[in-house]
């Protein structure tokens, strides 16, 4: 909300938040639209990213990061989703910056981060984590995906589906049973290097409602060979722990991103309400514009008050994963209502693409879905209660 500055902002962040602003206008919305048709975000683009500072700018300088916090992610993709950029670029970030990069941080060997991270940061390795199947999505102990043992080699079968950045990737995080018999205690996470595994291939670049610009995949593994070096930590059975770990950071990233959409939507809407004009008089005269307007404004708030409070938490290491999940299914389902009733203020043109109330109507939906659905979400809060 303009006027509003969030307690763990620095001047450092601020000078950040200029650059990164400056760089999305000049660099990347010009080929907003370009990118939405082609369904994908160009690789040269990635790269450029790197240059700039975007990607995995909380990972260690040593490890070629930006040496920042979670912060600098938050204030980058805050960026990134008012220059309408969240559903391409945004989403594909933010798998790549603050879900992989961490997952290689937080678990990966040395050699594993050094050989990886780098790349990673200059955007000429794109990351991507498999996950769901056609199967199972939810209840991820149920993965189907076999990384069967074979000398120095683990040989990876199996079908991921909807995976972000999935035509783009380079290094894919597959979780795989290297041991079917165990439950969750046999699930590892494997590192495809999509160059070098014959077997590997990429299925449809799936077409959706919204999120037009983010390349969203199915993926196989037919017989593939990946080194025993690139089992993620270097220990089996590790993979249901690592991904329970990342999650309060996860939810909490998607809560921002809910967040900065609602925040949009209300200022897009009262700018609109404020010009159109109907029986004679602007929009905004109606109380019922007042009212509804007023009401979203409110829920942008709470939102935004919610979030900056968990922030601070994460940032002193102290925010639970049940806390973080009530952010992300509040938020989005707060989105998903804001922007349905500031739509609707835009009569005709908000159904209209050419509007970015309408791609941002459609580019909400699968917040409630992904990350975790909201019914999950409320599963875990209520194991609190
Ligand atoms: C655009 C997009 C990007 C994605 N990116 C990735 C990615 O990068 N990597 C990846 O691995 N996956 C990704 N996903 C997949 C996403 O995480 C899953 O779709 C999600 O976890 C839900 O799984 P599912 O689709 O199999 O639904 P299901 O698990 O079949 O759920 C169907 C419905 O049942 C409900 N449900 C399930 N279990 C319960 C329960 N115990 N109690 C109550 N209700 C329940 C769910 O909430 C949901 O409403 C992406 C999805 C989309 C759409």
């Amino acid at each position: 909300m303009s006027g509003h500055t969030s307690p763990w902002m620095t001047e450092e962040l601020s000078i950040l938040r200029e650059q990164v602003r400056r760089f999305l206008d000049r660099e990347f919305v010009p080929h907003r639209e370009r990118w939405e048709k082609d369904g994908v975000v160009d690789r040269a683009a990635w790269r450029k990213a790197g240059e700039a500072g975007l990607l995995c700018a909380s990972i260690p300088e040593a490890y070629g990061g930006g040496g920042g916090t979670h912060a600098h992610d938050v204030v980058i993709a805050e960026e990134t989703g008012r220059a309408g950029l969240g559903g391409g670029f945004g989403a594909g970030n933010g798998v790549h910056s603050n879900i992989v990069a961490h997952y290689l941080l937080a678990y990966g060997t040395e050699e594993q981060k050094l050989r990886w991270l780098p790349g990673m940061a200059a955007g000429d390795l794109i990351g991507a984590i498999a996950m769901t199947e056609p199967g199972t999505g939810s209840d991820l102990q149920s993965v189907r995906t076999t990384a069967r043992r074979d000398g120095d080699h683990y040989v990876i079968n199996g079908q991921k589906t909807f995976i972000t950045n999935g035509q783009n990737a380079d290094l894919v995080f597959v979780i795989a049973k290297t041991d079917p018999t165990a439950g969750a205690k046999g699930v590892s996470i494997v590192v495809v290097e999509t160059a070098k595994a014959p077997g590997f291939r990429r299925g449809r670049n799936l077409e959706k409602i919204g999120m037009h610009a983010q390349d969203t995949s199915e993926l196989f593994f037919d017989d593939v060979r990946a080194p025993v070096d690139n089992l993620l930590g270097g220990v089996e059975g590790q993979g249901f722990k690592q991904l329970m770990v990342q999650l309060a950071w996860e939810r909490l990233s998607c809560a921002f991103g809910a967040v900065v959409a609602t925040e949009r939507a209300v200022e897009l809407t009262s700018d609109y309400v404020k010009d159109r004009k109907a029986f004679g008089q602007p929009l905004m005269n109606f109380q019922n514009t007042q009212f509804k307007l007023a009401e979203a404004k409110t829920q942008a708030v709470i939102a935004r008050t919610f979030v900056d409070e968990l922030m601070m938490r994460l940032l002193a290491g102290t925010l639970d994963p049940a806390t973080a999940a009530m952010a992300k299914w509040w938020t989005t389902d707060a989105q998903c209502k804001v922007i349905d009733e500031c739509l609707q203020f835009f009569g005709g043109y908000g159904y209209m693409t050419e509007y970015p109330i309408a791609r941002m109507y459609a580019d909400a939906r699968v917040q409630k879905i992904y990350a975790g659905t909201n019914e999950v979400m409320k599963l875990l809060i209520a194991r609190t209660l």
